[in-house]
């Protein structure tokens, strides 16, 4: 952290530094161009990291983002068009979106494994996302990330090596694992990944997937991981489906020292679908705003399901007024466009 008791004569000379070095630098790894006067948020909040089970920015206050998530990036599922960088520009200047993750489908039909070029849409968002300043999560889109050990090493030591020098990215390295065992699979899995993108990015936040559908941060809470710096664990919810008791599985993560971020979320039913829970969405943002943990909500997107925060033929490179939004696009609109204002 650094000391707020600056004597004037530093201050003086720390000004003229910044002057020349805004005016002359060249080496803008993190920082992100930006048309705009108004700083980007990597610009406001530069690297993150952990201290205990808050995610700070690099002036060491507590900071959360709230933005959107891509659907499945699988090639031939009608979510991957969404992967432009008009879409993720349109989320920056129309919704006030602060972190985007782009979910990139692994084993499944038209995922990574059988095609490659999710990794170019993939590479999409985030030079997308580094051009206008925002956080960008690099999800390993999958709930059996343990069978494709090998393949995710790879991949995130090839993103390492792309973008560990931004501070907009953050390495999501297993989406939703499936009722497993927290000790014996998901933990190993994820030491052997972060070992391998330390080697290469030694700071970057990475977040873990935890048992459950990301719901057992309790459980991962109970052992967490040592020997890394800036760690943080994944928390997904569905606001029709969990309420108050997984609330408070997060609430005894936090109570354990583990930092947690929310990389999914929906308004709906965990299936994807049904209506809207209002009030317990309204629950789930004063929690997350509370205990400043960021989130994206899943997902842009135009499938016809209640998820979906476009309704179907929406455009697929941003633009959209009011009535290409689902009832759940309205909603999150409203809370990610006034996060900062409501909650920051
Ligand atoms: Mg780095």
């Amino acid at each position: 952290m650094k000391t707020k008791t600056f004597k004037m004569p530093v201050l003086f000379i720390l000004g003229i530094g910044l002057f020349f070095y805004s005016c002359t630098s060249s080496d803008d790894n993190s920082n992100n161009s930006t048309t705009s006067s108004t700083p980007t948020p990597v610009q406001t909040h530069g690297a993150l990291m952990v201290d205990g089970n808050q995610i700070l920015n690099e002036n060491g206050a507590t900071v959360s983002f709230a933005g959107n998530s891509l659907f499945w990036s699988n090639t031939g599922w009608g979510g991957e068009y969404f992967y432009n960088a008009s879409v993720i520009d349109w989320l920056h200047s129309d919704w006030n979106t602060t972190i985007v993750r782009a979910a990139m489908g692994v084993e499944e039909s038209g995922g990574y494994l059988e095609d490659s070029s999710n990794k170019q849409k993939v590479k999409t968002v985030v030079d997308a996302a580094i051009n206008k300043g925002l956080y960008v999560i690099i999800d390993w889109h999958t709930s059996h990330a343990e069978d494709y050990e090998t393949q995710a090493i790879q991949f995130f030591e090839e993103m390492a090596t792309l973008y560990g020098d931004y501070d907009n990215v953050i390495y999501e390295i297993y989406n939703e694992p499936l009722q497993i065992s927290w000790d014996n699979i998901i933990k190993p899995y994820a030491e052997s990944v972060i070992s391998a993108i330390r080697a290469i990015d030694s700071d970057n936040l990475i977040i873990v997937g935890t048992p459950s559908w990301s719901q057992d941060v309790d459980i991962a809470s109970n052992n967490p991981i040592t020997g890394y710096s800036n760690i943080a664990y994944t928390l997904h919810f569905y606001a029709g489906t969990h309420k108050q008791s997984l609330r408070d599985k997060a609430q005894t993560a936090l109570n354990n020292g583990i930092a947690l971020m929310v990389t999914e979320w929906g308004t709906v039913n965990a299936d994807g679908d049904g209506p809207v829970d209002y009030d317990e969405v309204a629950e789930w943002m004063d929690f997350l705003c509370a205990n400043s943990i960021s989130h994206c909500n899943w997902a842009i997107n135009d499938k016809d399901e209640g998820a979906s925060a476009l309704l179907p033929g929406s455009s697929t490179t941003g633009n959209w007024t009011v009535s290409d939004l689902s009832p759940s696009g309205i909603l999150v609109k409203d809370i990610v466009e006034n996060w900062n204002s409501d909650c920051n």
